[in-house]
């Protein structure tokens, strides 16, 4: 068996383990294979066995790889810059880090054109990193109603990219006050708003994630090992 074969069996044995414990299915969370810097071949590795949805941080990247991949459901968990919305739009089955009132004024555009909704994820900032996009956590809500005027975006829950932590156990608080404000606002009820995807959890904290509550991971290094970067 091949290293991701091996890896991806591993994986999903972890999250079975750790939705048991919660008396949940595993099916009840989504592993996304994150798949920055890898190349095509091995995404169709990963997709063989048994990967459904891939994430990727980078527009340029989703286009590159768009038509050399298995058809597959893509997700953008980057940065989006609101000038290359045009070319994901019809793309990906979920952008996780909608951060700007700015970018949602640009989807809603783009997905006007083209006729379809698109789902989203806020992005929070649940460290209150400089270097980190997202929303801070208190000024979520607000943020979240003022989406609701959009057409064309449906909101379907939070993401977040905790504070990198060599133990997972001190990312846990992050990951439950990120639930905390998930379920402060699925409360809201608020018309239009769905609270359903809780995206949160990497290689090194999906297991800790899950604990708290993410039913959306997305895990790149433990799939296909240490990415190369080039230039
Ligand atoms: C790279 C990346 C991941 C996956 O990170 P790993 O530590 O390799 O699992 C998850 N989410 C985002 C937004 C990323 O950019």
């Amino acid at each position: 068996m091949s290293q991701i074969t091996d890896n991806i069996t591993d994986i999903r044995q972890e999250i079975a383990d750790t939705c048991k414990k919660l008396g949940k299915k595993p099916e009840e969370v989504q592993l996304i294979a994150v798949t920055k810097t890898i190349e095509p071949e091995r995404i169709n590795e990963a997709i063989a066995n048994g990967i459904t949805d891939i994430g990727e941080n980078k527009v340029q990247e989703i286009m590159d790889k768009y038509t050399l991949v298995s058809p597959i459901n893509w997700h953008m968990i980057g940065h989006l810059q609101t000038n290359k919305v045009k070319y994901i739009i019809d793309k990906v089955k979920l952008i996780h880090s909608l951060d700007r009132i700015s970018l949602a004024e640009e989807i809603q555009k783009r997905a006007e054109r083209i006729n379809r909704a698109v789902d989203v994820l806020v992005q929070v900032n649940i460290g209150q990193e400089e270097t980190k996009s997202g929303i801070e956590p208190d000024e979520v809500y607000d943020f979240v109603a003022a989406l609701r005027p959009f057409s064309y975006i449906q909101v379907k829950g939070l993401m977040t990219v905790a504070p990198y932590k060599e133990d997972p156990e001190e990312v846990r608080p992050y990951f439950n006050t990120m639930k905390e404000v998930f379920e402060r606002i699925r409360a809201k009820n608020l018309p239009g708003i769905e609270m359903k995807y809780l995206s949160m959890g990497m290689t090194n904290d999906y297991k800790v994630a899950i604990e708290e509550g993410a039913n959306i991971i997305r895990v790149g290094t433990a799939i296909f090992g240490s990415r190369i970067y080039r230039k």
